[in-house]
């Protein structure tokens, strides 16, 4: 599964795809920029489409660059993406994946109705754009099956390669009226059924537990920009563990590290651990937020691949249970695991082991996982659904 590193013009350090900084990540593969930025500041937007993206970022070739349309920002400032300004943008820009100019996000709280308009118009808007490179999107949501037969009945939408799936985020999140867990479940295995083949891309994937689900449901990329926005409110992550506060920064509050993860981050092979050490996860201002930006998107990468790693080895099931010490988390993964079990083996799972599951999990949560949000990032991260660029505000603070 492919990471991508969600990225934001206001601040481009830590340059993790670059060879001659220290922040250096080889293990990254593609980074994600949101147009929202590059049509806010118009002298950025014209030395991107002058020179190409690669070329302005500094990104080798070998490094792919994903577009995000920027669709949160728009629906709540401009209402509407300038839709050819975007198509320039592509065109001169040349990013090596983009989605439609626009999509329109419908949230768990929106009723029926709400739901089939957004869908309506995200479908019009895929079809509009169904003949050329532009990546469709379609939503996890409560009319999920009218976005299938939407796409199954075009063509030119059958015929895409990739697919953008939205709405994970709130849903896996609890947000009020979220569906239930295996509704979730159920539509992501229904579309990765559905279409084989297809690189299914999913949308705001932060922690390290939502990367094991994403992972367990074969899907493809997923984006993130969890790495920076954690960072930038002093949180680091852990392999296998919830967030950690390690600087504190203005409001944000947030669980420490016990002795056993601080000796994890002191013994930390990571670039930026490995130059600055703890001072430097723990440091205020820009150097301290790129250590910490730099050593979550290592941990995220280093994860990815253990999960691959187990997966193909056949361990991730007896691996998982002692790695994953998240709870909330932990049942989530295990309804995954078993229902990927059963779609590898062929067999249908069968209602009572379902059931089961579902209610391990919800006993596990209390019946819900509200709590969830109470932590800043996680609410963060639902409340702008998890896209890329859509807050950066917090990264002032960080800066200064
Ligand atoms: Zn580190």
């Amino acid at each position: 599964m492919l990471i991508v590193a969600g990225l934001s013009l206001k601040n481009l350090k830590p340059r993790v795809w670059d060879k001659t900084s220290p922040y250096y990540l080889p293990g990254v593969e593609a980074v994600m920029v949101s147009y929202t930025d590059f049509h806010k500041v118009t002298v950025q937007r014209q030395a991107a489409m002058t020179v190409g993206l690669h070329e302005y970022l500094g990104v080798s070739k070998n490094i792919k660059i994903y577009l995000d349309n920027g669709a949160f920002y728009f629906l709540t400032h401009d209402g509407e993406t300038p839709r050819e300004s975007y198509e320039e943008f592509v065109d001169k820009a040349k990013p090596d994946w983009w989605p439609i100019p626009q999509d329109f996000i419908p949230s768990p709280q929106m009723t029926l109705e709400q739901q089939q308009l957004c869908r309506k118009r995200t479908m019009d808007m895929n079809e509009a754009y169904q003949d050329d490179g532009y990546v469709p999107i379609i939503y996890i949501s409560r009319v999920i099956e009218e976005y299938i037969a939407a796409v199954e009945s075009s063509d030119a939408l059958k015929a895409k390669s990739s697919i953008g799936l939205g709405g994970i985020v709130p849903n896996l999140l609890r947000a009020p009226k979220a569906m239930p867990y295996q509704q979730v479940f159920d539509n992501l295995t229904r579309v990765r059924q559905v279409f084989a083949g297809k690189e299914l891309h999913l949308f705001g994937v932060g922690g390290t537990a939502t990367l094991h689900l994403a992972a367990l449901m074969d899907i493809d990329s997923v984006d993130s920009s969890g790495w920076r926005n954690r960072a930038a409110r002093g949180i680091v992550q852990l392999p296998g563990s919830g967030d950690r506060m390690v600087a504190s920064l203005g409001s944000w509050r947030g669980r420490a590290p016990d002795k056993d993860e601080w000796d994890v981050l002191t013994a930390c092979v990571c670039p930026a651990c490995q130059h600055y050490g703890l001072d430097g996860l723990k440091g205020s201002g820009i150097g301290g937020f790129c250590s910490r930006a730099t050593h979550n998107l290592w941990v995220l990468l280093n994860e990815a691949n253990e999960i691959q790693t187990r997966l193909e080895a056949g361990t991730y099931g007896s691996w998982y249970v002692d790695h994953l010490d998240n709870s909330i988390y932990r049942s989530l993964v295990q309804q995954a695991f078993a229902l990927r079990e059963h779609r590898m083996n062929n067999t249908e799972l069968d209602r009572e082991t379902a059931t089961t599951l579902l209610i391990r999990n919800e006993a596990a949560h209390g019946g819900s996982a509200a709590l969830l949000l109470d932590e800043p990032p996680i609410r963060e991260a639902f409340l702008h659904l998890g896209r890329v660029g859509a807050d950066d505000d917090a990264l002032g603070q960080a800066q200064t």
